[in-house]
């Protein structure tokens, strides 16, 4: 199955994409998590992009899609894979679509997680991410680790992201309305959205879009 997750920031994408991607055995893609390792191994990709993703703004298109593009070619994606956090905007959804096309293949659904501000802002408060693999995904409140500081399933550091502080966060919502948005309009024109809300627990939110992909 080819998926794509979008949603706002702090919508629960990473943690649906993971439990989704493990229950389906598709690799799950995440370009915050790709842009994170470059940075964390001091790149020259991970420096540049760095600069935006502080900013709360969009890495370059370019660099964007050539990353995708490149991990899609690796032959562990041939059960399929989850999308999340990309595409991004109108630009990078035409370069997916170009990409599908040729390798003859398409998308089977786009999963739209609905959810109102003031909760995105609280789930992005609170969020740690574990140092030693991004896809420990906790919250100081809705899923705290059992000692404060430290990932249940592996003991590696919980940090909060350098870009989940308030300042950034507006502008990041602000970049979702105008530039995200208009994606789920061109995947919709397509008849491949289902829209679910993001509220609840985590194992509801993942019974909705088990449901929802059929
Ligand atoms: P969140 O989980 O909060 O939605 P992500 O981890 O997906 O955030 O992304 C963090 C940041 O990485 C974004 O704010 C942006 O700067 C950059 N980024 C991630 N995906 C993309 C993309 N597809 N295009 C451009 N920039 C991206
Ligand atoms: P995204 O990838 O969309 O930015 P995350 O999956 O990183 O979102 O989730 C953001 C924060 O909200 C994390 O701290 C996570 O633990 C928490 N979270 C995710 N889903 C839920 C949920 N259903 N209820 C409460 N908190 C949640």
């Amino acid at each position: 199955m080819r998926i794509l997750l979008i949603g706002p920031p702090g919508a629960g994408k990473g943690t649906q994409a993971v439990r989704l991607a493990a229950h389906l055995s598709i690799q799950h893609i995440s370009t915050g998590d790709l842009f994170r390792e470059h940075i964390e191994r001091g790149t020259e990709f991970g420096h540049n992009a760095h600069t935006h993703i502080r900013a709360g703004l969009l890495a370059p298109d370019e660099v964007t899609i050539g990353v995708v593009k490149e991990r899609l070619a690796r032959p562990d994606t041939g059960r399929g894979f989850l999308l999340d956090g990309f595409p991004r905007n109108l630009a990078q959804a035409e370069a997916l679509d170009g990409i599908l096309a040729d390798s003859k293949s398409r998308l089977d659904a786009v999963l739209d997680l609905e959810i109102p501000e003031a909760q995105v802002v609280r789930r992005i408060a609170g969020r740690r991410l574990c140092r030693q693999n991004r896809e420990h995904i906790f919250h100081i409140h809705y899923s705290p680790p059992e000692v404060a500081g430290a990932c249940d399933v592996c003991g590696g550091e919980l940090y909060q992201r350098d870009d989940d502080r308030e300042t950034t966060v507006r502008r990041r919502l602000e970049v979702y309305r105008s530039e995200t948005a208009p994606v789920v309009d061109h995947y919709q024109a397509q008849g491949l959205v289902t829209t679910i809300s993001a509220l609840g627990q985590v194992q509801e939110v993942l019974d909705r879009a088990l449901v929802a992909i059929g």
